[in-house]
């Protein structure tokens, strides 16, 4: 889709909240997941946010990249196989879609729209469509670890664990991310 396609998309459905995540036009693909997000800035931005800690920064400076999109890719890699790491558990398929959105209140809109209640979410993981939508504005490794713990637990499990469960070990993954 060309970028003056792109934009006039985001100006109509920034009206009609609901759609949001259907007018991100670009993606960047990674071994787990596709980030989705409709600017270069926000992208940048959410990797400037994502400070791996001393050791998973070791990890990443023996691994190339030449572009924001290279070293997102490998910071993402790492951050899954390590919350893989802390809660023991290797699914064998993993792969989900991350929205990026600019603030808290994006990631607010949609879910009041998909589930009709208010929330103060900086991030949530939706079971039903295998997505993380995220406040850029908000995000950290702990958020991110977060929401990818709940993403590990959702695909190892063939019957879903009570919810309560499920978030308890998404907050275990927040916790040990960087020991
Ligand atoms: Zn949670």
């Amino acid at each position: 889709m060309t970028s003056k396609v792109c934009i006039a998309l985001v100006i109509v459905f920034s009206l009609h909240v609901g759609t949001i995540s259907s007018a991100l036009c670009e993606e960047l693909k990674t071994r787990y997941a596709t980030v989705r997000y409709d600017d270069i800035n926000l992208l940048q931005k959410f990797n400037d946010e994502i400070y791996l800690g001393r050791q998973l920064s070791q990890q990443l400076r023996q691994q190339k990249a030449f572009t924001i999109q290279d070293e997102l890719h490998n910071k993402l890699n790492l951050i899954v196989e390590k919350v893989e790491t802390v809660l023991d558990m290797f699914p064998t398929q993993l792969y989900v879609t991350i929205v990026l959105l600019p603030s808290s209140k994006e990631v607010q809109e949609v879910y009041l729209q998909k589930y009709g209640k208010r929330v103060n979410h900086v991030a949530y993981y939706s079971l039903s469509e295998k997505t993380i939508y995220l406040s850029v504005d908000d995000v950290n490794l702990k958020v991110l670890a977060h929401e990818i713990g709940h993403i590990v637990v959702d695909h190892y499990f063939q019957v879903h664990p009570p919810y309560k469960i499920h978030e308890l070990l998404a907050q275990f993954a927040e916790e040990h991310i960087t020991n």
